[in-house]
């Protein structure tokens, strides 16, 4: 199963080794919203350890060579967080950018729109997802097959796509994400990434449906 279809690396070719992704932007780009010391740790050493594990973990197992989408499905424990990591900061790092801001466009908006009655509504339903998240995990914007919207939050490591959901947009609440910059102010670090969100990214995310 391919759900994502945004990158020439998720294609339905056997899986050598998982990819530890190049930012599209530099460590201080993201900057007021996100620090360049957090980015450095988040990037620099959280994420290239999930991948590091992942590549590790999986090795001898039936999943090597599964797309990255395909393990997170299948796998559970230490290979399902790893691999569930890696997908997600793939998704989070890649939606962002120093040029992002503003409100989507086209067919996303129009669902966006039909579900919450306006954007400002949809903003204010992710930042309460947000909130309300009891520890570390994640706010995903997702789309079923059929176009239609929903907010999820996901604990610890999961994806929508365990739930058939594709994810558009995701933030991530762990502490190891804004704290550096926001101490325990999540709502203010939430608030401040409407700043950076590419939305062409996120359209394409939800045309590919
Ligand atoms: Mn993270």
């Amino acid at each position: 199963m391919l759900l994502l279809g945004t990158s020439a690396s998720w294609a339905q070719e056997r899986v050598t080794e998982y990819e530890y992704i190049t930012l599209p932007y530099a460590l201080d780009a993201l900057e007021p919203a996100i620090s360049r010391r957090t980015m450095a740790l988040h990037y620099g050493e959280h994420l290239r350890s999930y991948v590091e594990n992942l590549n590790r973990l999986i090795k001898g197992t039936a999943m090597e060579g599964e797309t990255l989408e395909d393990v997170v499905l299948m796998a559970e424990g230490p290979l399902l967080n790893n691999a569930g990591q890696t997908l997600n900061h793939n998704l989070y790092f890649l939606q962002f950018s120093p040029s992002g801001g503003g409100e989507p466009s086209g067919a996303l908006r129009r669902a966006i729109v039909r579900r919450w009655g306006s954007v400002d509504n949809f903003r204010l339903a992710m930042e309460e997802a947000a909130r309300t998240l009891f520890g570390s995990g994640w706010v995903w914007l997702t789309a079923d097959g059929a176009g239609n919207l929903y907010i999820l939050q996901e604990a610890g490591g999961l994806n929508p796509v365990r739930r058939e959901l594709r994810p558009l947009l995701g933030f991530d609440v762990w502490e190891h994400a804004y704290y550096l910059d926001y101490e325990n102010r999540r709502k203010d670090h939430v608030n401040a990434l409407w700043q950076i969100v590419s939305w062409p990214v996120v359209e394409k995310r939800f045309e590919n449906n």
